[in-house]
């Protein structure tokens, strides 16, 4: 599979669509889902052109996994939300057809504001 130019996010990240925004940086755009599961419900994803996790594991740079995983945990902050707040919250990156993604585009749901339940239901 190639990456779709055209997808969603790719289109956010070109400033073609509208979002949210929570944070950016050199690695990361983080922005609102536009349709929210839980009371927090973010979205990070890297600014480089790839699918999903997989795709980023085998053709990213270093600095940019860590700057994604970093990212996530600066969103996480900046949100309040983040292990230090004494709260927490769950990220969760779903992966190609059996994963139920959606946007061809890898991102990490960042779900928090409340107590979260089971993690599959
Ligand atoms: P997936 O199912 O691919 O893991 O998740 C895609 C997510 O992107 C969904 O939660 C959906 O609500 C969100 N989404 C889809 N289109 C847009 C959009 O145009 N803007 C924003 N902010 N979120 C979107």
């Amino acid at each position: 599979m190639t990456y779709d130019d055209n997808n969603i996010f790719a289109k956010i990240l070109r400033g073609e669509i509208p979002c949210e925004k929570i944070y950016e940086d050199d690695y990361v755009l983080s922005f609102y889902d536009i349709n929210p599961q839980k009371k927090i419900h973010a979205l990070v994803i890297p600014k480089g052109s790839y699918i999903d996790l997989d795709d980023f594991a085998s053709k990213a740079s270093e600095q940019e996994i860590s700057g994604l995983i970093k990212g996530i945990n600066i969103v996480a902050k900046k949100l309040k939300i983040s292990s230090d707040t004494g709260k927490g919250y769950r990220t969760l990156a779903n992966i190609s057809e059996n994963g139920g993604q959606e946007v061809p585009h890898l991102h990490f749901h960042l779900f928090g504001g409340e107590k979260l339940g089971k993690m599959i239901v």
